[in-house]
């Protein structure tokens, strides 16, 4: 199947045609023929699948059918998202796709001044692309009109609905008009949020073209156990190992805390290793700033919170490390999601350190899924490697099994190579950029600098060179 096969304008064809988009990954091919009939429509796919143009096309081509009555303009589609960077990311994707249509799309988002946004209101955007906050400020103070909205979208709906946001959902769907089509986007689902749903939705065209809360089939992720105080030395071994030949490789981190992220890019950039921090205490430039020049960078590393685990598509990104481990098994999901996309391949390696232990149950548990275990990096983790593996976890071997499962054995590996520490980059200056989210979790590591070596020889087995 291609996009020509699928009932849109030739407009649309023609732009999806010149991004290269040719056929519709399974949640698009899916989801967008009964979106397209005005039905609601709850999607569950893996991270990086397209998920996107699967609500922008639909609303585009429903804008190019039925431009409305013109001149005047309304707000016919309401877009809501977590985070401003995917608010800015989503808007974008409307705007490359309906580039030709001179279809309006307006953001709405906090830590910005307010002024631009209203003014862009006031112009009568077919599309709004907004984070709950905002919107209800500018609500509450009438410069928002929701009654011609047509289609409500909830990406991210998951998140949309938890804690932290349903309230806000909530005031903003009982503004809408009760008639309106209603698409409901995901990785995750959380058992609680088909509930929620159901008061929102009206027999919602269900397509799951993934296992629910599955990480992306493409990514190869792995813990590795080390103490807090190693977790630098790992990060910095992971860095040198991965590098491609010119010792570049893009690399997202996530830290539990926003001073964690500060802390973690300031001793990179120590080390020269450029980095920079995003987090929920940045400014929003700072955060724009840092994610651009993360899109456009061959190389570097971003240190996040969580507030870049949801929904961001950069291209490129090579490895995801938790730093620290999330609290969530959804975090987990979206976080390592971050790498793999739109059906690349890409690493992801999480730090199991002193007490994270149930909190890797409950990952595992979410995910339905046992992560294999690094068990010859240079840093394990004595302790924890000694202590006794729970019944539970001991039928399925870590260590066994493929063939690009780590050695365990004390045979002879193949692939051995020696590394030295990366020397800095001359074309790379050090930077330091961090990103936190809503929901940040306390630390649940000290983070020391420990004496190292100025070289290490480090002996690999060989799945790590893929
Ligand atoms: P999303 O899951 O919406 O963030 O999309 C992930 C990536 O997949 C983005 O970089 C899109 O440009 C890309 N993408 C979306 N649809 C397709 C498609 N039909 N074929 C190939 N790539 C796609």
């Amino acid at each position: 199947m291609t996009f020509d096969d699928l009932p849109l304008a030739a407009a649309l064809k023609d732009s999806l045609r010149a991004r290269k988009l040719v056929q519709p990954t399974p949640v698009q091919r899916d989801a967008i023929p009964p979106a397209l009939q005005s039905k609601d429509v709850l999607a569950c796919a893996q991270t990086g699948s397209g998920k996107t143009a699967a609500f922008v096309l639909p609303i585009l081509q429903r804008l190019i059918e039925d431009p409305g009555a013109a001149p005047e303009r309304a707000m016919r589609n309401l877009v809501l998202v977590p985070t401003r960077e995917l608010a800015v990311q989503v808007a974008e994707v409307f705007g490359q796709l309906g580039a030709s249509e001179g279809i309006m799309v307006q953001c709405v988002y906090g830590g910005v001044s307010q002024r631009r946004q209203v003014h862009g209101l006031s112009a009568g955007p077919e599309v709004v692309v907004a984070t709950p906050g905002r919107l209800l400020d500018l609500m509450a103070q009438r410069y928002v009109d929701l009654s011609q909205v047509e289609c409500l979208v909830l990406d991210e709906v998951d998140r949309m609905l938890d804690m932290g946001f349903v309230r806000d959902v909530r005031k903003i769907v009982a503004a809408l008009p009760a008639k309106r089509q209603n698409l409901a986007f995901s990785a995750t689902l959380a058992p609680g949020v088909e509930n929620i749903l159901a008061q929102f939705m009206v027999n919602p065209v269900r397509v799951m073209t993934d296992r629910v809360s599955t990480t992306a089939s493409e990514v190869d992720h792995r813990i590795c156990r080390v103490r807090s105080s190693q977790k630098l030395d790992l990060l910095q071994h992971l860095l040198q190992l991965h590098a491609g030949s010119n010792g570049e490789i893009k690399t997202l981190v996530f830290t539990a805390t926003k001073h964690g992220a500060d802390r973690l890019a300031k001793k990179l950039n120590g080390l020269n290793i450029g980095a920079t921090a995003i987090h929920g205490n940045k400014s929003q430039n700072a955060r724009e700033r840092a994610l651009n020049q993360f899109r456009k960078d061959p190389g570097g590393t971003l240190v996040a919170t969580d507030v870049a685990a949801r929904g961001l598509d950069v291209k490129g990104i090579d490895l995801v490390i938790n730093y620290d481990l999330p609290k969530e098994g959804d975090s987990y999901v979206h976080r390592v999601g971050r790498t793999a996309r739109a059906g690349a391949t890409g690493r992801a390696y999480s730090f199991v350190s002193e007490g994270d232990d149930s909190l890797l149950r409950g990952i595992e548990r979410f995910i339905r899924q046992q992560i294999p275990l690094v068990n010859d990096h240079p840093f394990p983790c004595g302790k924890l490697e000694a202590a006794a593996p729970s019944p539970s976890r001991q039928p399925r071997s870590r260590q066994s099994g493929p063939a690009r499962g780590p050695s365990t054995s004390g045979q002879p590996r193949q692939n051995t190579r020696n590394f030295s520490r990366r020397k800095p980059s001359a074309g790379r200056p050090a930077t330091a950029t961090a990103t936190s989210g809503t929901r940040s979790a306390p630390a649940n590591g000290t983070q020391t600098d420990t004496p190292r070596s100025s070289s290490r020889s480090f002996s690999l087995s060989g799945w790590w060179r893929r």
